[in-house]
């Protein structure tokens, strides 16, 4: 039998029951460990459920546990295979409406897809230049364009021109090839952060625009967090009428984002709610100085107190209100939050400031800021490379070669410009932004239709109609009909305008007023037809383009049809 040194029944005596007892250790020990990992888990679901429900409370949970399954199902709806091919019908039409506006083809229109085999001559490319820069577009010079050119006078342009073409080979990642482009992006950095009153510590960069100086904020915001506090699921809050540009990094960079609604009235962000949904996760909050959408300027003291209070950074967006914000007093206009100490730096929870040198700094595009508080958040947003086989690198921002040519172009303007020079521009284009919301407060066809949306103190003026037999689209269509260039907006509703230096000339601001009753006029005509027939009070669907976009298809719970009408957009763009 066996070749055991023990009989079977000796074996099992003092073998087995070892063993056994052995496995039960080991089983016990697994359960423990099972069981905390459980609780762990569980934990953490309460922790997230608690930090929700508080965040956005019982009723505001439902809610948006409502609005998800309604969302799902419509998702489904348009999947289903009849009304999918009705949709992609649509998108079909609709794209070849928008190739037909932004792609001119026929007689006279030479279209280029391969490189010229012969080089041209600087008399070819002359005359062509100049039929390119003859192409039939918005006359921007006559100040029908919301935002866009800001500034936009021929002696600026000349100089910045000269600028740039004195550095067009600069690149500053080679600061000892390029020391003045250096010496000048530093200057620039100094000068901004003075004009926002930063500490002795402050500290900034210069980048590519409004985007990318907010993609730097919140990767600062993120890394801090990670190297200072361990935080692996960054979180932040923003107010929903913050830039697209966080939802890009958000998107980016892989942190959670939270969007709190700016109520009306004052449509600034609900400070209670964002002090509700921070979580020992959150990494920023946000403010803006002022919004895009509806010219607001957040209340940045109240976020500086929370901020200081849970020592979260705070970052105030100054992308529009650029130079215009810190030469509000000096023109003789209120500057917000000026008896509670300002909107920047001089709030000791503000940690970084965007500021756009090419919006109201009157730079080049392709120029902004980011500024920060002290040097340690800037070295947040820096990349090194120790370990490359190119040599050992970094770069302190997004790109790594930068266009040396567009600084230099910065420098100049502000050079030239001159603090005196803003501030006789902010007197400009804040006066201009009072007539136009003075004249849609008082005119009395203006008035019974169209409401401003809060209490705006810079530079853009937005309004809604109040009146339910007008759409506020329509309208916007009707003045892209009379050649303006105005910028839909929506939830709410709306329609705005940026005023820039073009639109200050009085021709510009009178026309756009004149304009603007004879649009609202016509709608009104048009709505007392309609009833009088007997119709609804409530328009129907509308033919315009922002009508479209915002009306039809942004009235639907689930955006995808929205985004493949931004996709097919994009696309477009690269059509030769
Ligand atoms: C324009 C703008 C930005 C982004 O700027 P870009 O230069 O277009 O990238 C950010 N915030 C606000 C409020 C803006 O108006």
């Amino acid at each position: 039998m066996g070749s055991s040194p023990l009989p079977v029944s000796l074996q099992s005596k003092f073998q087995k029951p070892r063993t056994v007892s052995r496995l039960r250790d080991l089983k016990g020990n697994f359960n423990i460990l099972r069981n905390i990992i459980f609780a762990l888990f569980l934990l953490r679901i309460l922790r997230r459920s608690f930090w929700f429900l508080r965040g956005h409370g019982i009723i505001g949970s439902i809610v948006l546990l409502y609005r998800h399954v309604h969302k799902t199902a419509y998702t489904v709806f348009l999947n289903l295979p009849g009304v999918r091919s009705q949709v992609s019908r649509q998108l079909e039409i609709a794209k070849k409406e928008m190739e037909d506006k932004l792609v001119p083809t026929g007689p006279g229109i030479n279209r280029y897809l391969q490189l010229p085999k012969e080089p041209w001559t600087h008399e070819q490319l002359r005359t062509e230049l100049e039929a390119l820069a003859a192409m039939k577009r918005t006359r921007w010079e006559e100040g029908k364009v919301s935002g866009a050119v800001y500034h936009g006078e021929q002696s600026l342009l000349d100089i910045q021109s000269e600028a740039m073409k004195l550095f067009s080979v600069a690149n500053p990642i080679h600061a000892d090839v390029f020391p003045a482009v250096r010496k000048m992006e530093a200057e620039v950095v100094a000068m901004v952060l003075a004009m926002f009153n930063a500490p002795e510590s402050g500290a900034g960069a210069t980048t590519s625009g409004g985007t990318e100086s907010i993609l730097m904020a919140c990767l600062s915001a993120r890394q801090k967090g990670f190297a200072e506090r361990r935080i692996r699921q960054p979180e932040m809050i923003i107010p929903s009428t913050a830039h697209a540009a966080f939802h890009k990094a958000a998107s980016y960079f892989k942190i959670k984002l939270h969007t709190v609604d700016c109520p009306a009235p004052e449509y600034m962000v609900d400070v209670n709610r964002v002090r509700r949904l921070i979580n020992p996760n959150t990494v920023l909050l946000v403010g803006s100085a002022p919004n895009y959408p509806h010219g607001i300027v957040d209340n940045i003291p109240a976020l500086s107190k929370l901020a200081v209070s849970y020592k979260i950074p705070l970052h105030v967006d100054c992308c529009l209100g650029s130079f215009v914000m810190p030469s509000l007093a000096k023109a003789g206009f209120p500057s917000p939050w000026a008896d509670e100490g300002g909107f920047d730096f001089r709030q000791p929870g503000v940690t970084s400031i965007s500021v756009d040198t090419h919006k109201y700094g009157f730079a080049p595009k392709g120029n902004s800021c980011v500024l920060y508080r002290n040097r340690k958040l800037r070295e947040y947003q820096y990349f090194v490379c120790p370990e490359w086989s190119g040599g050992v690198y970094g770069s302190p921002s997004i790109a790594g070669s930068r266009p040396g040519a567009l600084i230099a172009g910065c420098w100049a303007s502000m050079m030239s410009i001159g603090e005196k020079g803003y501030v006789d521009a902010t007197h400009k284009i804040v006066s201009t932004k009072l007539t136009i919301e003075n004249a849609v407060k008082e005119h009395p066809v203006l008035r019974e239709t169209l409401s401003v949306l809060g209490h705006p103190l810079v530079s853009v003026v937005a309004f809604e109609s109040v009146d339910p037999a007008i759409s506020i689209y329509d309208i916007a269509d009707g003045m892209s009909r009379r050649q303006w260039h105005l910028n839909s907006l929506q939830d709410p509703p709306g329609v705005h305008v940026a005023v820039t230096l073009p639109m200050t000339r009085p021709d510009a601001v009178n026309g756009l007023i004149d304009d603007l009753v004879a649009v609202v006029q016509e709608e009104k005509d048009k709505a007392l037809e309609r009833i009088r027939a007997g119709g609804p009070i409530e328009k129907g669907k509308a033919k315009g383009t922002s009508a479209q976009l915002y009306g039809v298809a942004g009235s639907l719970p689930d955006k995808t049809i929205v985004k493949e009408l931004v996709v097919a957009y994009l696309d477009t763009l690269y059509k030769a």
